[in-house]
């Protein structure tokens, strides 16, 4: 992505699309609307009603662990993907959902096993992964195959 260019990019407290042009990214920018920062250095939860808006519509590709409160793995990878969001953002944004709160979004996706990392960027799947993995694992996994 180019400095000049601006990027629509979802707010993960409020949803809102924001305009922001790409040489500020950096630079800690907060929700137009609900003034959350907009890269949190942390995953965010996320749910059927407003999957699309970050997977679709934003600019930014989306890196989302399916998973589920009761699988151990998944509770394992779960501060290394923590860890991962500091070294990954603002370049993407991760997000994660429960695949037992938001079933219909692990059927619409086919999630077989979990945890399953899928990524995301203008509403189409860049690669899919399952298994767990650590935080080194899912930087360079999700680098290798984020859009030039
Ligand atoms: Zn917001």
């Amino acid at each position: 992505m180019s400095a000049a260019e601006t990027l629509q990019i979802a707010c993960p407290h409020c949803h809102a699309i924001n305009r922001v042009p790409g040489a500020r990214l950096h630079e800690s920018p907060v929700c137009g609307r609900c003034k959350s920062r907009l890269f949190a250095g942390a995953p965010f939860a996320l749910d059927t009603v407003h999957f699309d808006v970050h997977a679709s519509r934003s600019d930014i590709p989306l890196l989302v662990d399916f998973w589920a409160p009761w699988c151990g793995p998944c509770r394992t990878m779960a501060p290394a993907y923590e860890q991962a969001a500091r070294l990954l953002e603002p370049r993407l944004h991760l997000a994660k959902v429960d695949t037992e709160a938001q079933p219909s979004l692990g059927a619409r996706f086919g999630i077989r096993s979990i945890p399953t990392l899928v990524l995301f960027h203008h509403g189409r799947e860049l690669a899919r992964q399952s298994g767990a993995m650590p935080m080194q694992g899912i930087v360079q996994w999700a680098r290798q195959h984020l859009p030039s």
